[in-house]
């Protein structure tokens, strides 16, 4: 339960250890906090403003900055800002491979299922190690205003992100040094924002329209006793405000007869372009003409214009919300409410259409920015006790998973998720032939499995002979109401299976849970610094399997020399593998990858493609 205290800053009481609510976005961040009144609220750091665009810039001195100071890098530096990270949050590189020309920066390009990572000089910096940086700001900032240090927080991701997006949203707020709650959809916190879903009586179907900077999504949601279900989601992941801001731009261009082949060489001029546009969108809000001048450039344009050149655009995103419907199995007639989120929805055109399309009116009281975080604020208060009106639900006190490769903790049913629930996932194997898969399953928040609580452990046994990567091991696990976990492996190509039951609550008081709670707080750190370090051997010692069984096999079709320059890549990563720091092994892995992708383009060996996929748990 929440303690009472007095801040000494300001003189007023507040509950001990607040819990902040934190949009983290594409384009822009932002934190809320629930106030001793009981009003949600967006923190607003004194001249800093609510929202922190979602940018952060490596200086050459190795400074780095977050937010405003990092988005005027954009243009300047543009290898070194990285902007839009949360579209590389969890994913791989396949996932990622039809629009890495989107990026600016250096997305490592290594043709496997392993994580994206960054190159920043000769650093290399995964996506959660760059959101976490936001985070931090978004902490401190929270901190600065609050005079009070905030280690807990809820963190909203889109109704679409996967196990593997969510996960790294976790791990991304823990090396931030922040306790994450729990991770919410954001249009459960825009519904939440606007009390829809607080009266547990109260059966709904909503519509949730989400217009962001690049972004665009609909979430249609079903909320009955307090508990939000996705019903159907659609939307496009290239389509938001900035199209706004380019269509204006390109009008200007036009109308200017700027020549397009000098606007490419004329970075600067093209980045006033767009930002005047921008300010142009944005000022339609109450004017309906915009006329202003860069240099000798007319930047004229009237509101009508500006509604025909997005016309196709916000159709696009009508044409979404009919899918979604038609997904969920319903009709117009079927939504009650609906509600608009995205500094994109302040144009008047987009809500004008949306209202239309579903027949009713929006709710767009609040600020459409800043609605996910204020939901978010109140869904840790929610967390916190602090509300005697809702239910809390019951809920698991401690994370669920496996061990994976270098003993890692790969965590199946994260902590605090509502009971009953069941949740899944697919490993594979990591050696030719491997017919045997110990699966260990552990409780607690630390990375290493080491430090959990050991549950189970058991063989799936009889997995046919298989070139490694090929097996396909589904791990389900299934926690029902009276807290009895039941763990299913089987592997699916050949439909051996194995199964387990355990209690995870049996034999553990509520206060060794506080114990392991805190422990993961305290050892946050060094724990990511570890798993990063295990992960970047794990995918070296991959890497020298592959390319050493690769060799052998296809030694015909390579020279002599390229034979000998792999084998001294090979070498110096085996010898960084056991004492260097996770970007020594990182830049290793990178130079053997550039050098060895020809090879495997001329032969395109299957086996080997294969193997280079998928997640291992160790033989
Ligand atoms: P995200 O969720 O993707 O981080 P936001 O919800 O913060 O993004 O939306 C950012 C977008 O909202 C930008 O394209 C910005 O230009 C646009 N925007 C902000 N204010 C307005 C306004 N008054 N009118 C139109 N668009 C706006
Ligand atoms: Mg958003």
């Amino acid at each position: 339960m929440a303690k009472v205290s007095i801040n000494l800053a300001t003189g007023s009481l507040q509950k001990e250890d607040i819990i902040v609510g934190i949009d983290l976005g594409t384009t822009n961040s932002l934190v809320a906090f629930i106030d001793p009144d009981n009003t949600p609220k967006v923190i607003n750091d004194t001249g800093k403003g609510v929202l922190v665009p979602s940018v952060v810039h490596f200086g050459a001195g190795g400074e780095i900055a977050v937010g405003n100071e990092a988005k005027n890098y954009l243009v300047t530096d543009p290898q070194n800002t990285i902007f839009s990270v949360k579209r590389l949050l969890g994913r791989s590189y396949h996932d990622i491979e039809n629009y890495q020309d989107f990026f600016s920066y250096k997305v490592i390009d290594d043709d496997t299922e392993s994580l994206v990572k960054i190159k920043v000089g000769d650093k290399f910096y995964t996506p959660i190690e760059l959101s976490s940086l936001i985070l931090k700001e978004l902490k401190s900032r929270a901190e600065h205003a609050l005079k009070t240090p905030v280690n807990r927080a809820v963190i909203t991701v889109p109704a679409y992100f996967n196990d593997s997006q969510r996960q790294a949203t976790r791990d991304a707020g823990k090396l931030a040094g922040l306790d994450v709650l729990r991770i919410v959809n954001e249009p459960t916190a825009a519904s939440l924002a606007y009390g829809i879903g607080l009266n547990p009586d109260e059966t709904k179907t909503i519509a949730v329209y989400d217009l962001g900077g690049g972004t665009f999504d609909v979430s249609i949601l079903q909320i009955q006793n307090g508990i939000f279900e996705v019903l159907s989601t659609n939307g496009d992941t290239f389509l938001g405000g900035d199209d706004f801001d380019r269509a204006i731009a390109d009008y200007w261009v036009e109308k200017n007869q700027i020549d397009k082949a000098e606007l490419v060489k004329n970075r600067e001029l093209a980045q006033q372009l767009r930002l005047k546009a921008e300010e142009a969108k944005k000022a339609f809000a109450y004017q309906s003409l915009v006329n202003e001048k860069i240099g000798d450039i007319w930047c004229t344009i009237d509101r009508n214009t500006f509604n025909e050149l997005i016309l196709s655009k916000v159709q696009q995103t009508i044409d979404c919300c009919r899918n979604a419907l038609k997904d969920a199995g319903l009709t117009i007639k079927d939504i009650d409410e609906v509600v608009m989120v995205g500094g994109s929805t302040r144009t008047a055109l987009v809500k004008k259409m949306v209202a239309d399309f579903f027949e009713r009116e929006v709710h767009d009281d609040l600020n459409p920015d800043e609605v996910v975080a204020l939901g978010a604020a109140i869904q840790a208060d929610i967390l916190a006790g602090n509300r005697r009106d809702i239910l809390l639900l019951d809920v698991t006190p401690l994370s669920l998973g496996i061990e994976t490769m270098g003993g890692l903790m790969d965590v199946i049913i994260p902590r605090n998720s509502k009971v009953p629930t069941k949740a899944g996932r697919q490993y594979t194997t990591s050696v030719d032939g491997q017919a045997n898969m110990k699966i260990a399953v552990y409780q607690g928040e630390r990375d290493l499995v080491k430090e959990n609580r050991k549950l189970a452990e058991f063989d799936l046994k009889g997995i046919p002979a298989m070139p490694a990567g090929l097996p396909k091991v589904d791990i389900n696990f299934l926690l029902n109401a009276d807290g009895i976990l039941k763990i299913q492996a089987m592997e699916l190509r050949s439909g051996v299976k194995q199964e387990v039951e355990v209690t995870p609550t049996y034999g553990i008081t509520d206060d060794q849970v506080e114990q392991m709670l805190m422990d993961s707080i305290t050892h946050a750190k060094d724990d990511v610094a570890q798993r990063m370090l295990i992960e970047a051997r794990t995918e070296g010692e991959q890497m020298v399997y592959t390319v050493e069984r690769f060799m052998q096999k296809n030694s015909e079709y390579l020279t002599v020399a390229e034979i000998g320059d792999t084998m001294k890549l090979v070498n110096a990563l085996k010898a960084v593998l056991v004492g260097g720091d996770k970007d020594t092994i990182h830049k290793h892995i990178d130079e053997l990858n550039e050098f060895t992708r020809p090879f495997a383009e001329r032969l395109m060996d299957h086996a080997v493609s294969s193997a280079m996929k998928g997640k291992n748990i160790s033989g």
